[in-house]
């Protein structure tokens, strides 16, 4: 049986059940923590986070990945106190959002040793906290092309998920193929990779969807409810039912068991004020409903948010 680390301990993966696969308890870029501007005690953190996750589980959502990594405001005894309080499970990563966002001590080490500290998150620990983290997370830099220093990372990150199991997920899915060629390299199934951001409104006519389809990878339709008709979206919005026509169109074609689905919504922002109106509950509230509009039935959607988080997370048999 396989096990996934929760902030709290390990669970089965039969347990995880329903799961956003990429969102954010609080994100910020390095340094946030020293913000003034956009300062929040811990106590109004909790305020505007736990209603949110309790809500969730009372929608009947039971695992939270949160994408957030090292640098960006990751805080694992404050996890555990949010998992113990709302009952939700909750999985945190190990990794760098992108070359560009990881502080310079990281950005100058060698692929051994990135390889390193994520293997001792994903087995020994995070920092003090005695937490593991349970997937690696890594990203493209600014810019739509993979620099140098992403690449390191994700050879690291495909070493780290060869020896622990955990699998990948990816911030953006622009530029993929040498993504694919390190991973390829490395040895590592490309089915253990999710190249995420895939539905966002900055990446399209950039992913090469086929591609990471062919070779096994999966997609991750991941920004729901970023959606243009928002009073003030994000540069990254897009039209929702743009959005919705992807996803369902990727479905038609027969991709459902390749699919993962999230709203990479952060709960607290760190250091910005977030963005206004979205939160994870919009999987329930608006894409779920939308879904079975569109004539998706329930077996689809436990196959996109419970079957196929559980497939993900189980290393193949060696
Ligand atoms: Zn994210």
């Amino acid at each position: 049986m396989t096990r996934v680390n929760t902030v709290l301990g390990p669970v089965a993966v039969e347990e995880l059940g329903f799961t956003s696969i990429h969102e954010h308890i609080g994100y910020g870029m390095p340094g946030s923590e020293l913000d003034t501007k956009w300062w929040k005690t811990p106590e109004q953190r909790y305020e505007e986070t736990i209603p949110k996750l309790r809500k969730f589980r009372e929608y009947g959502g039971e695992t939270f990945v949160d994408a957030t990594d090292i640098c960006n405001g990751r805080d694992l005894d404050y996890y555990k106190s949010i998992s113990e309080k709302t009952g939700v499970h909750l999985i945190a990563s190990t990794g760098f959002v992108g070359g560009d966002t990881a502080l310079k001590f990281f950005a100058d080490a060698s692929v051994e040793y990135l390889a390193d500290q994520f293997i001792h998150e994903l087995t020994v620990g995070i920092g003090q906290s005695g937490a593991k983290a349970g997937i690696i997370k890594v990203g493209v830099s600014r810019g739509f092309k993979m620099l140098p220093l992403d690449m390191t990372i994700y050879r690291a990150a495909a070493r780290a998920s060869k020896a622990t199991g955990a699998p990948i997920l990816t911030h953006l899915a622009v530029d993929a193929q040498p993504a694919i060629d390190i991973f390829a390299d490395e040895g590592l199934p490309l089915s253990r990779v999710l190249f995420g951001h895939v539905d966002d409104g900055v990446s399209q006519g950039k992913v090469d969807e086929q591609g990471i389809l062919a070779g096994g990878g999966r997609l991750g339709f991941d920004t729901f409810g970023y959606d243009l008709e928002l009073p003030d979206p994000p540069f990254w919005g897009r039209p929702r039912q743009e959005r919705l026509d992807h996803f369902l169109r990727v479905l038609n074609e027969g991709h459902a068991d390749q699919v993962l689905a999230a709203a990479d919504a952060n709960c607290s922002p760190l250091g910005w004020p977030g963005v206004k109106g979205h939160t994870i509950n919009y999987l329930f509230e608006v894409l779920i409903p939308s879904l079975h509009e569109a004539g998706v039935d329930d077996a689809m959607i436990r196959t996109i948010f419970v079957d196929n988080v559980a497939d993900f997370f189980t290393p193949p048999a060696s």
